[in-house]
């Protein structure tokens, strides 16, 4: 019997845990996978990320690993027109692209040295008894072990087990993305610039360019479920056309893809549910947490893991009103991110679906520094 067990060592389950092991809780955090592992990830990290480092104690870690630091965004509107948003002065050396199999190796390595138990089990099952969920069933070497605890915090990604039986349903295809990503290997020096590329295609999607290194980019393109039921070809041949386009070329030289493109989705935060069930929190992906503007979860993964770790340390203060304490936690991300998620959604529903309005401020923004500076802390909002 543990205090608290945290399902997934991703960016939201490793906060979780490092914040309750820090408090000195008897946390064990699950996952099904030895460390490191990928999981697949445009890579980019924005300030609000390493705002939340920093809240962790993590951030010297983070920046002692030398990720490819970001200076500017280049967007790219559907008619082509390129515009780059430099960065302000207080957010220089923040944005960085870090491959996520090092990224969260760090990010979990930091909760087990906070004191946090590591389990190498597969979770198939909450255990639900009177009500309310006690711990989870998990299998591990074939054997299937039960593993207890008065609070279990959901952290299991996209694909959550725990979060499909708790809530009876998966997120509706209207707020699910799904996105391919590669990387791809250049022959040319990289920029320190990220680049998004509204293609008419996949609108409110788009295509993207995150640097890793002088000569390694991720690349990937992206967009909603509906409107990729839409599409006459598959995101893996959109993604082929988008790497043939001239100022791509140009930008990479000769380019090789080192890896095979892998398919993914994503969770939007466009639904007002409560992520609290008694005895479990939905943190991260398995709560829906993604910015429905950007596609970026791995600050709110951050956040609502960090969130959720200090409601549960208070709520274990008092035994008999546990499942109230944890409530807090719908109130917490809510002062936290609700009006962030909210004016993305507003933004995809009314300026990203269509083409004119992107190509109207892009190529209005060329001429007023104030509308890119509006469009450099876009991509920092909704991230
Ligand atoms: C193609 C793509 C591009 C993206 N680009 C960006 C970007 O550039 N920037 C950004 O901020 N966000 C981006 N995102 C979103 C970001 O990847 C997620 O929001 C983030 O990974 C969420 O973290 P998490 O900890 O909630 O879940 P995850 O990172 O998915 O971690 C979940 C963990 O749970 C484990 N697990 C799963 N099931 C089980 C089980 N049954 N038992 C035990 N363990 C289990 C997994 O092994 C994993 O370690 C992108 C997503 C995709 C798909």
């Amino acid at each position: 019997m543990h205090e608290v067990i945290v399902v997934g060592a991703g960016p939201a389950g490793s906060a979780a845990a490092t914040v309750l092991a820090r408090a000195g809780r008897d946390v064990l955090l699950v996952d099904h996978t030895e460390f490191p592992r990928d999981k697949p990830c445009g890579d980019g990290m924005s300030p609000m990320v390493t705002t939340e480092l920093e809240k962790l104690c993590v951030w010297d870690a983070v920046r002692a690993a030398n990720f490819r630091i970001m200076h500017s965004v280049r967007y790219v509107s559907p008619n082509e027109h390129i515009i780059e948003a430099l960065e302000s002065r207080e957010n220089e050396g923040r944005s960085f692209v870090a491959p996520r199999t090092r990224f969260d190796h760090i990010l979990k390595e930091h909760a087990t040295a906070s004191g946090a138990t590591f389990h190498l089990a597969h979770v198939t099952a909450p255990i639900v008894e009177n009500g309310r969920v006690q711990g989870v069933v998990a299998r591990k070497d074939q054997v299937e072990q039960e593993l207890r605890a008065p609070v279990v915090i959901v952290a299991d990604g996209n694909n959550s087990v725990l979060a499909t039986t708790l809530r009876k349903q998966k997120h509706p295809p209207i707020h699910t993305v799904l996105a391919i990503k590669a990387y791809v290997r250049t022959t040319k020096e990289q920029p320190h610039s990220i680049l998004l590329h509204f293609l008419k295609e996949v609108l409110p999607g788009y295509a993207w360019i995150f640097p890793v290194s002088s000569d390694l980019v991720n690349v990937g393109v992206g967009t909603t479920m509906v409107r990729n039921r839409q599409l006459r070809r598959p995101l893996r041949a959109i993604l082929d056309d988008f790497l043939q386009l001239p100022y791509v070329r140009e930008q990479f030289g000769e380019a090789t893809m080192v890896t095979k493109p892998q398919a993914w989705m994503l969770n939007l935060a466009c639904m007002d549910f409560s992520r609290v069930f008694p005895g479990a929190i939905l943190v991260g992906d398995a709560g829906a947490f993604i910015n429905s503007a950007t596609g970026a979860g791995v600050a709110s993964a951050l956040t609502t893991g960090r969130l959720a770790g200090e409601v549960t340390h208070a709520a274990l203060h008092s035994k008999a009103m546990l499942d109230e304490g944890l409530r807090d936690f719908d109130q917490r991300w809510k002062q936290e991110l609700e009006s962030r998620f909210n004016q993305a959604c507003l933004v995809r529903r009314l300026f990203l679906g269509r083409t004119w309005p992107i190509n109207w401020f892009i190529e209005r923004s060329h001429h007023h520094p104030h509308l890119r500076r509006i469009l450099a802390e876009w991509i920092i909002r909704f991230s």
